[in-house]
């Protein structure tokens, strides 16, 4: 079991969903808690809240696709605390459904760079900080069940995020073959949580807007509804139990919904051993699976 009283966990995308459910938890816990966000409104907000709750807990401005930002985010944690002992690498966005032909440059190039770059910058950073400390760390990066199997209409999201599993599990193969155990990693990959992620649009920076199609708010029915339901939606408390239990376990990979993740995975690693066509998340039945196998 992971003893998070007196900690110091860094939190990427802190200021909502899953990222401030994990502030919440660990803060209740005893840890002290570094949100970090893109969006300062819903930062100040989250840190108020945890401080409500009793929670020590700041909050740093931070845009995970800018190596600068990540290096000032480091400045202002290492002022405050002499060790990190958690990074959890979290924040990440989807983009707008939409067909690989009507996909502009900009929304790979916005997607890739939170998604993809935001994780890489910080397992480098973390890496570095946590090797030079006196403790053990460890990196949570989250990925998503996107990342098994082909995705269609979210392209750039399921080949994010299928970057993001093999990034993680390269930095735990090189850590085991050259037997350093400073940072232990692991890959988070959820299946649906009740967030605010399909809003993402909304705070898609100005560099990478695209202007034929304005972003429009997206209100998704809850875990509990039978929309909600179809593809095994949980909600963030429900996640965010799930996600400790298996860090207490001390484990590399972490799902939120194991059955309908190994089930995609294992359809996929058939597929490609037999030749058959890739499996596509769009149209699996998950609302079959996820009745039958939600754990
Ligand atoms: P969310 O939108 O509720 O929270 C994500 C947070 O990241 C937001 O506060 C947002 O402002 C922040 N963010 C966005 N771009 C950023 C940037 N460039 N720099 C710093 N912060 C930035 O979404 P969530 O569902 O809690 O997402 C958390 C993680 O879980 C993401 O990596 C997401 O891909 C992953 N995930 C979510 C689901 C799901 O169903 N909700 C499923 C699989 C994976």
């Amino acid at each position: 079991m992971e003893d998070y009283k007196g900690k110091v966990a860094v939190i990427t995308g802190g200021a909502s969903g899953i990222g401030f459910g994990i502030a919440l938890a660990l803060g209740q816990k005893g840890c002290n808690i570094v949100i970090t966000d893109i969006n300062v409104k819903a930062g100040k907000a989250a840190e108020i809240k945890l401080n409500e709750e009793g929670i020590k807990a700041s909050f740093i401005e931070h845009d995970i696709s800018n190596e600068n930002s990540w290096d000032t985010a480091i400045e202002m944690i290492k002022l405050k605390f002499s060790e990190v002992h958690y990074l959890f690498n979290n924040a990440g966005i989807v983009n707008r459904a939409v067909p690989l032909n009507k996909m502009i440059i900009k929304d790979w190039q916005w997607v890739l760079g939170v998604n993809l770059w935001g994780p890489l910058f910080g397992l480098r950073k973390f890496t570095e900080l946590m090797d030079g400390q006196a403790v053990q760390g460890r990196i949570i990066t989250t990925a998503s069940t996107a990342a098994v199997a082909p995705f269609s209409k979210w392209a750039a999201y399921s080949v994010s995020k299928a970057a993001v599993v093999r990034l993680v599990e390269n930095y735990q193969a090189e850590a085991n073959l050259y037997k350093k155990d400073k940072v232990k990693y692991s890959v988070v990959m959820p299946g649906v949580v009740e967030t605010n992620i399909f809003n993402s649009e909304l705070n898609r920076p100005s560099e990478y807007a695209n202007s034929d199609v304005p972003p429009k708010e997206i209100i998704a029915k809850g875990a509990g509804t039978a929309e909600g339901d179809t593809a095994g939606k949980i909600s963030v408390e429900k996640a965010v139990e799930r996600i400790l239990k298996q860090i207490d376990y001390g484990y590399t990979y972490i799902y939120t919904h194991r059955d309908l993740t190994a089930m995609l995975i294992i359809e996929q690693a058939s597929a490609m051993l037999l030749n058959k066509a890739p499996v596509d998340q769009l149209v699996v039945d998950y609302a079959y699976y996820a009745k039958k196998m939600q754990r």
